[in-house]
């Protein structure tokens, strides 16, 4: 639901992140100018890219283009993810639900058969193909192994260099990378396939496809979950707010809150009607509303963020009682005491910073993530304005 801003430290990371692929490889690496374990490792390695690229369907391409293909593939933008998932080269491994595929499943459950373990019926043969081809892509394209990485590239490096401060799915939990004092990871978020690896697995690498994430929200997605809002593309932002029910809101504006009570927020569009509709594609020309909505609400739904936030009465509570007591005719009280003026003297930045003192919301970090904070800016939003 919030956006990740593609700065130019994330930027750098899609560069460390395909060098850590070429390396992996042995990508443009001198075969003559290594030793003799070094090339047995190159042997095994561009062993396992061939594989990788007739799995992909690069053979065909001259030698050159191949390893372009595959830094296309890896490195693909935020904008062509979509297009890459759904690209024809690679419908042979994509996953389908298919009648044939469950029957395979059942069998399997059945059997409690491992791919690669013993002798498959006929009937079921194409179906353990293609899921071996998948597991194949998965594991050469070495996902696991990026848990691990390399002295230069990793899992935990990988996610700092992203920068994110708060789980992007949620905007609920802090997503923290800590390092011991040699540099080695020690704490990380989990890497979240927006199109799942078991699904698309020719995507299981690529860099903008592994969304740093909290547990909660990394656990709660599955197979069906791929319509969700992305994030290095989109977010709930201005169009999706968290709104108080009105009565509620009417009670809170008349100074009523009663703190056993529990105050429910949901999910509005702020473009309901035509005026709106029509102002919004201005400002989002490239924004398709149905398909918003329906990200928005399949968000909703698989990451259970209303019922989630309705489980944060404190800090709803917390700041409708700040905003009820304090924001009101006391803002005048508080800007004697901080700024020695009143409050009509002092400057639209700084009756801005009293309100966020007074809300209990940053003031010197203004810009920086924190959790909950689009929730608690949609209720001040709702209070002041809606
Ligand atoms: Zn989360």
């Amino acid at each position: 639901m919030i956006k990740i801003r593609i700065n130019q430290d994330v930027k750098d990371a899609v560069d460390e992140h395909w060098k850590w692929i070429k390396r992996r490889f042995y990508i443009d690496v001198d075969y003559s100018s290594l030793n003799g374990s070094q090339k047995r490792a190159w042997t095994c390695a561009h062993k396992k890219l061939n594989k990788l690229y007739s799995l992909l369907g690069f053979m065909s391409l001259p030698s050159k283009d191949r390893e372009n293909a595959l830094h296309d593939l890896i490195c693909v933008p935020p904008q062509d993810l979509k297009a890459f998932r759904d690209d024809g080269r690679f419908t042979q491994l994509v996953k389908k639900e298919t009648a044939a595929y469950k029957a395979y499943q059942n069998w399997k459950r059945r059997k409690k058969r491992r791919v690669g373990g013993g002798k498959v019926p006929k009937c079921h043969q194409k179906e353990y193909d293609a899921e071996k081809d998948r597991n194949s892509v998965v594991s050469i394209l070495g996902y696991e192994d990026l848990y691990e990485g390399d002295v230069d590239w990793d899992a935990y490096k990988l996610c700092d260099k992203i920068g994110l401060l708060v789980c992007p799915y949620c905007n609920r939990q802090y997503i923290y990378t800590i390092f011991d004092k040699n540099g080695c990871g020690e704490v990380r978020p989990q890497l979240d396939h927006f199109y799942v690896k078991s699904k698309y697995p020719y995507l299981s690498c690529s860099f903008y496809n592994l969304i740093p994430s909290c547990p909660v929200c990394n656990l709660g997605k599955n197979d069906e979950s791929d319509e969700t809002i992305y994030p290095y593309e989109s977010e709930f932002g201005r169009n999706a707010v968290f709104r108080l029910d009105p009565v509620d809101l009417q009670n809170l504006r008349n100074g009523k809150i009663d703190l056993k009570k529990s105050y429910f927020v949901s999910i509005e569009f702020e473009y309901s009607d035509s005026e709106k509709l029509n102002k919004k594609l201005n400002v989002y020309p490239n924004l398709d509303i149905p398909d918003f909505e329906n990200q928005v609400r399949n968000s909703d739904r698989i990451f259970h963020l209303t019922d989630l936030y309705n489980k944060h009465q404190i800090e709803i509570k917390e700041l409708m009682s700040r905003q009820i007591k304090y924001a009101g005719a006391c803002l005048g009280n508080f800007s004697s005491f901080i700024y020695g003026k009143k409050y009509n003297e002092l400057s639209p930045t700084e009756q801005a910073d009293l309100k966020q003192y007074v809300l209990g919301l940053p003031v010197l970090f203004r810009n920086e993530e924190y959790p909950l904070r689009k929730l608690k800016e949609d209720l001040v939003d709702q209070f002041e304005n809606g």
